[in-house]
């Protein structure tokens, strides 16, 4: 059998369907080498709270990435992605199939497409006007104007951009103005123009074929509880009180103790069962009966951190990864998206195994692959529900975040704040970002800022308010 030239093979999903089960079936049947994308799993050790394939269940098929780094370090999606890279070459050399599982969808991400050559059209710093930013004689220029009317002159001028600022939004405001008065073209017209560029550009960065392991919420909600039973029984205190260790070392790497978000730290049962593995301790004179509590209330909140993360990985599949797989369609590098049902355990040979094995070998023969909606009903319904990339500047809705803006009394230097979002995957990554989090923990509720609601928001004109920096996490995963 011949492969399609320099393909690969990519398996997602939540934890609990079976995708390093299916990426060593594949690797058997195919000639394949398996490599892990899996964010927790590539350090070495803590098999358990990491849910690691063992060395028996590899059945001998060669697995690249996985438990190489110490835990002390922190490994990011840039060395990922290098590593990768390179592991997909030696494989390609060896003329076999590689196989990229995992649940971590920004490090397949990652692997799959290399970063657009085109400027995001929304930054200042875009390229495709041609116009260098920040030009403050334009600003000044403008500087007796209100908000407002400066909008009213946008509006005037270019409609289209108008409506994709919020008046208040005064540098992006600004910026528009002065693209069309220095290039004498409408800003709308040099982002139309740049969105054509990016659709037209190649970003896939092999032929990919990617399934979607996928359980209904119900059934998998069950399924993750039951893990954090057998997680315990096989031993998930040893290995978390470990890490508890290893971590408190100072020569592990930076950020305080309560800081959850890096390497191992972020493992889901760290944070849990810390109040529990500090009450258990041997010196610890905390009573019997209270351990039982906080071990009962990590268990719990282990089991709500799994549900939540597993809704959060079919977020990022069904939101990014697949209309960015669907954005391929007409290039000459296609990815191929695949869902399959791995919802009724009893039924997984059938449903995932045999389908995933006949759509696979299709893809290294070069063969017509299978309609992906005709797989099964589930991948009819969830392909279905997939929104189409919604990428368009042009198409942004702006997003008010109540909890992060602040009004002029609250600040400092007595400067309303106001925090815009635009867009929807822009809001979603803010209602997940540090900053957020944060303020929802540690500002007071009620707070003086009252939010006007929809259109009465594009009147509220403060002249001087400061545009804030949202700082978003380019990983919500
Ligand atoms: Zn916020």
């Amino acid at each position: 059998m011949e492969l399609v030239r320099k393909g690969l093979i990519a398996i997602t999903g939540t934890t609990g369907v079976g995708k390093s089960q299916l990426a060593i079936e594949l690797a058997r049947k195919l000639n394949g080498e398996v490599i892990n994308a899996d964010a927790l799993q590539v350090y070495k050790g803590y098999g358990i709270i990491t849910n690691k394939v063992t060395a028996e269940e590899m059945l001998g098929v060669p697995h690249h990435l996985l438990g190489f780094v110490d835990s002390s370090k922190e490994y990011t999606v840039q060395e990922f992605e290098r590593d990768a890279l390179q592991k997909i070459h030696e494989i390609h050399e060896r003329n076999r199939v590689p196989i990229l599982v995992g649940g971590t969808n920004y490090y397949i991400q990652s692997v799959m497409f290399q970063k657009s050559l085109v400027r995001d059209p929304g930054s200042p710093q875009d390229g495709s006007t041609g116009v260098q930013p920040n030009d403050r004689s334009f600003e000044q220029s403008r500087v007796d104007k209100s908000n407002q009317q400066l909008w009213e002159e946008l509006k005037s001028v270019d409609p289209i951009m108008a409506e994709n600022w919020h008046p208040n939004n005064r540098r992006k405001v600004l910026r528009s103005l002065e693209v069309l008065h220095t290039t004498g073209r409408k800003h709308s017209e040099w982002v139309a123009d740049s969105e054509e560029a990016r659709r037209k550009e190649e970003t896939l960065r092999f032929p990919t074929l990617l399934f979607w392991l996928y359980a209904d919420t119900p059934v998998l909600n069950q399924r993750l509880d039951n893990r954090v039973g057998d997680m315990i029984e096989r031993g998930m205190f040893g290995e978390l009180g470990q890490l508890a260790k290893d971590l408190s070392d100072p020569r592990a790497f930076g950020g305080s103790s309560d800081d959850f978000t890096t390497g191992l730290k972020q493992a889901i049962g760290f944070r849990e069962f810390e109040a529990y593995l500090k009450a258990a301790a041997t010196d610890s004179k905390t009573s019997e009966s209270e351990c039982e509590r906080l071990k009962a209330k990590g268990i719990e909140d282990m089991k709500t951190s799994t549900r939540r993360y597993a809704k959060r990985q079919i977020t990022w599949i069904r939101n990014k990864l697949i209309p960015e797989c669907r954005s391929t369609l007409g290039k000459s590098t296609r990815a191929h998206p695949f869902v399959l049902d791995a919802t009724d355990l009893g039924q997984w040979k059938s449903e995932v195994m045999n389908k995933g094995l006949f759509i696979a070998q299709k893809f290294v023969d070069s063969a017509q692959l299978p309609e992906a909606a005709a797989v099964s009903d589930t991948a009819a319904k969830l392909l279905a529900e997939v929104k189409e990339k919604p990428n368009s500047i042009l198409a942004w809705k702006r997003h008010f975040c109540s909890v992060c803006s602040k009004s002029a009394e609250e600040t400092p230097d007595g400067v309303a704040l106001e925090v815009w979002l635009n867009g929807d995957d822009e809001y979603n990554q803010h209602m997940h970002s540090r900053q957020h989090k944060h303020n929802i923990k540690h500002r007071k509720r009620g707070s003086s800022w009252h939010k006007k609601d929809g259109d009465d928001a594009r009147s509220c004109d403060a002249p001087s308010s400061k545009r804030a920096n949202t700082n978003l996490e380019s990983t919500c995963d």
